[in-house]
């Protein structure tokens, strides 16, 4: 039986993320993975935030073959079955007001997890961990009630007085540690993916850095697509098809959302475009919270990534998620490990520390926001903004097709008749804003102080407003 300071389990994202931190700390560390490499099973790819390149180093020496760095958003909003055509389209580059170099640059880098999973453990195993691969957990050492190694199917046996759970999202490692015995279905959502290849130079010429495009519409859930170097995929529930609307089994069809939307004529002439052929299609379940959940550790043991349930609640993102909370959960341990403290108190650190992070504050509004896509899910209210959006903007500022005035005319009827609409997109903002707190509060009067001031100067009556 051999022993180490550190065993991980799983050489996903998170479990390469706090391999090499620990072993680069001087932790003797173990890595395990079931598969026989990295990343095996994915043979889609994913979208990795730039917030990765501004908070992991060696993120920015990565170059892989199938990297496409995404400088454009796409939102496609499609009119109503059976046309499903193009009504009004958003594409956006960058703002230049981020907090951070990378985001003014591009939004996400899309890649295949196959190339990226393996990029990740080869720094762990060079900083000097131990990577067995082709290991499968299958139960947990306990001493003096605290988790003290891992068992292997076989009956192998390892020993380390801290282990980080990093084995996804049916996390065995959580179920034997006793943290949960199953995700509540309020917890989890599902999601399906259909993976084309195309060749680079087709992707090259029609997609270039648009990498993210999302479809809205009428019934649709907002599907997205993702786009690395040789390829695309094209994957559902859309974000709209949120918790809550699983939560009120409203739609919960993500199979079928996917097949309409794929079957839309503008995706199936951007895939005509691309040459693109069928390459795999996946089924997968991912946690979905409002929160970090409360038991992510006991003693002796830390979970990390979609094990301790960490995907952003926005759009479900959590390859980030786990890398951060990867390298919290190997910091802690190091701590523990210099204070000779496994105990449950001790390592409740880690999810309190976890609160306090860039992880823990994407979980304040993230939620809330999510009612927004919730509303764009509704096929009524969609129709009814789609048009908005097409009258104030398309209209009246891109069509010759009336008079100026004749179309300015429109605006305030236009808003007047889709105020519904409006109302149910401010019911969910203002909240929002009320919970962030009076400094915001104050910003916002501000605003509206000026607003009524530029107001004032430009309308052609005298006095007060
Ligand atoms: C279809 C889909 C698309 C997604 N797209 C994106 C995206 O574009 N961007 C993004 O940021 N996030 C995306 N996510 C979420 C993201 O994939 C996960 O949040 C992320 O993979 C979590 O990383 P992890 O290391 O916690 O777990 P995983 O990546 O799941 O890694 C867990 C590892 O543990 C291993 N393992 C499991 N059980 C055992 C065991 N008993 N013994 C040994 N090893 C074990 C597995 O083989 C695996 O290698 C997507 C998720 C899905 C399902």
């Amino acid at each position: 039986m051999k022993k180490y300071d550190l065993i991980v389990v799983g050489a996903g994202p998170g479990g390469c993320t706090a391999a090499l931190t620990a072993a680069e700390a001087g932790l003797k560390t173990l890595l395990l993975e079931r598969a026989v490499v990295p990343g095996e099973k994915n043979a889609s790819g994913f979208a990795l935030s730039s917030k990765a390149w501004r908070d992991f180093p060696f993120i920015r020496e990565m170059e892989l073959p199938s990297m496409r760095y995404c400088r454009q958003c796409v939102a496609h909003f499609l009119s109503p079955p059976p046309e499903m055509e193009e009504r009004f389209t958003i594409a956006s580059g960058p703002s230049r007001r981020m907090s951070y170099p990378e985001a003014r640059d591009f939004f996400t880098v899309g890649m295949l997890r196959r190339e990226f999973d393996p990029y990740l453990a080869d720094l762990a195993v060079r900083a000097g961990a131990e990577m067995r691969t082709g290991s499968l957990v299958t139960g947990l050492v306990r001493e003096n009630g605290k988790v003290a190694g891992v068992l292997l199917e076989g009956g192998e046996e390892y020993r380390a007085p801290l282990t980080i759970g990093a084995d996804g999202v049916l996390s065995p490692v959580a179920r034997m540690a006793g943290l949960r015995e199953r995700w509540r279905p309020d917890q989890v959502t599902s999601v399906c993916i259909v993976d084309f290849s195309a060749p680079r130079e087709r992707m090259d010429c029609v997609i270039h850095e648009a990498g993210f495009q999302a479809f809205f519409g009428p019934g649709l859930g907002g599907n997205f697509l993702i786009a690395y170097a040789d390829g695309v995929h094209l994957g559902g529930p859309g974000v709209t098809n949120s918790l809550i609307s699983r939560a009120l089994r409203k739609r919960a069809k993500p199979a079928r959302e996917l097949l309409d939307t794929l079957l839309a004529p503008p995706v199936q002439r951007l895939l005509r475009a691309l040459e693109a052929e069928p390459r795999e299609w996946q089924a997968h379940c991912l946690t979905w919270m409002e929160s970090i959940p409360e038991e992510i550790s006991c003693a002796g043991l830390m979970l990390v990534g979609d094990a301790a349930g960490l995907t952003e609640p926005l759009y479900a993102e959590g390859v980030w998620q786990a890398m951060y909370s990867g390298r919290l959960a190997a910091e802690v341990a190091e701590e523990a490990l210099r204070e000779n403290d496994f105990s449950g108190a001790f390592l409740k650190t880690y999810r309190e520390r976890l609160v306090e992070s860039p992880v823990g504050q994407d979980f304040v509004a993230g939620a809330q926001l999510r009612q927004l896509f919730e509303l764009l899910g509704d096929p009524v209210l969609c129709g009814e903004l789609e048009e908005l959006a097409v009258d104030l903007a398309v209209h009246l500022l891109m069509s010759g097709q009336e008079p100026k005035a004749e179309a300015m005319q429109r605006v305030f009827p236009v808003l007047g008749e889709n105020l519904p609409a409006l109302m149910a997109v401010a019911r969910v903002y203002l909240p929002i804003f009320l919970r962030m707190g009076e400094e915001n509060l104050r910003f916002y009067i501000g605003m509206a102080k000026g607003l009524r001031w530029m107001l004032k100067g430009l309308l052609p009556w005298e006095g007060d407003l």
